[in-house]
């Protein structure tokens, strides 16, 4: 029974509103991920920090030897204070700032995934002044789209991420004249909770396309880096607790066409996290509305943002009731309308002082928390340390 996985007696203990992980579910996670990889060579798998960077959550996943895919100097620094070894650290985000680059330098991390010209002349400037030679590589818009939601896509032509491919070429002409920087690799990223393994395979016949114009320029390139995206099953997080990284990596490994002694990169974030994390609330009042039944709960859009932000579904369970269950808006404390986590829900009967699990919560969740209405930040707790 779902509840089972829940230690809910310790649960009760912990001032409300928290983040659980269930460690041993992130664990057997990476394991599924290390062992699926490794089937294939070449292939090297990052984790995506914006996901979730809880220091033990990061340190679990350095120990599973995944490399960090880091979008700010900040998850730099957390990846490299977690244990990340600086050669396996990448660093993506159309908006690097001086001291971010030069934390990167600093670092010698692996690689610059740079999104413009501009940015590229500043990297090259900055690693001159420091008598080093910045290893990058473009990314490129792809212009496929992914079946997700609108604000989640990131290949698409109109977005403001990467450089177009008609581009490419030249911005690799441009870094061959640079003295400080080498471009290593070509880069990509087409979106998040993607399920359609169509959209991973629309990207690999891309790349085939693009790694045959730069042959047709005899250009090549050390790495390809595909960026991560694979969703996670919201409405079953206990059936489907672990993604199928199976056909994810199967799919790259018959459509992509490596060249000889390419690697093959990865940046999976929410595939890793989301499962193990649940945001536990209290059910502070039940307030019987004109036409429903509203459980009203002290976690609000501060601790788990993605409701309010993408209409994002959540499953919601009451792990401290057995009662036959009743439909409610599940609805936190802040004062906006948004401010709901699901509407007309089955939850078994709940009443004050009821804790509630709002499942899948590990990616995303944590990490997007704020202190709007002068909230308090949620805190994180490991299975394994309660
Ligand atoms: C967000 C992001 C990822 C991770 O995306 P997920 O959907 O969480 O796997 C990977 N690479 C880049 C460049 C990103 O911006």
């Amino acid at each position: 029974m779902a509840k089972g996985i829940f230690p809910v007696e310790k649960l009760q203990s912990i001032q409300t509103p928290f983040y659980y992980y269930d460690t041993e579910l992130l664990r057997q996670t990476l394991q599924a991920i290390v062992s699926e990889a490794r089937k294939h060579d070449g292939f090297v798998v990052h984790y995506a920090v914006k996901a979730n960077a809880n220091p033990k959550i990061l340190r679990i996943i350095r120990e599973a030897g995944l490399g960090a895919d880091c979008v700010s100097g900040g998850e730099i620094e957390a990846s490299v204070k977690a244990g990340f070894a600086s050669n396996k650290i990448v660093y993506a985000g159309v908006g690097k700032s001086d001291w971010e680059i030069n934390l990167g330098l600093e670092h010698d991390i692996f690689c610059f995934n740079v999104e413009s010209i501009p940015e590229l002349e500043v990297i090259n400037e900055l690693a001159a002044a420091k008598g080093k030679v910045a290893r990058v590589a473009f990314r490129l818009n792809p212009n496929v789209g992914a079946h997700t939601h609108a604000n989640i896509t990131t290949g698409l032509a109109e977005n403001k991420f990467g450089i177009a491919m008609r581009d490419m070429v030249s911005v690799i002409r441009e870094a061959e004249r640079l003295p400080n920087v080498k471009c290593v690799g070509l880069h990509f990223h087409i979106g998040s909770q993607i399920l359609d393994m169509g959209d991973f395979e629309a990207l690999c016949n891309r790349v085939n396309e693009l790694q045959d114009e730069l042959e047709r320029h005899r250009i090549r390139v050390e790495h390809i880096n595909v960026g991560g995206g694979l969703g996670i099953d919201y409405a079953h997080p206990n059936r489907v607790s672990i993604p199928d990284f199976k056909s994810y990596f199967d799919t790259y490994a018959k459509k992509l066409k490596l060249r000889n002694g390419q690697t093959l990169h990865f940046e999976l974030g929410r595939a890793v996290v989301a499962q193990c994390g649940s945001l536990i609330t209290r059910t502070l009042y039940i307030k019987e509305g004109a036409t429903k039944k509203f459980a009203i709960v002290d976690a609000g859009f501060t601790d788990l943002i993605r409701p309010a932000l993408y209409q994002a579904y959540h499953k919601i369970e009451n792990i401290t009731s057995e009662e036959p269950t009743e439909a409610y808006d599940v609805v936190g404390p802040i004062c906006e309308s948004t401010d709901v986590f699901a509407k007309q829900i089955d939850l078994n009967r709940t009443k004050r002082g009821d804790l509630l699990a709002i499942r899948s919560a590990g990616a995303y969740g944590e990490i997007m928390a704020s202190q709007y209405n002068c909230r308090k930040l949620p805190l994180g707790y490991m299975s394994d340390e309660l």
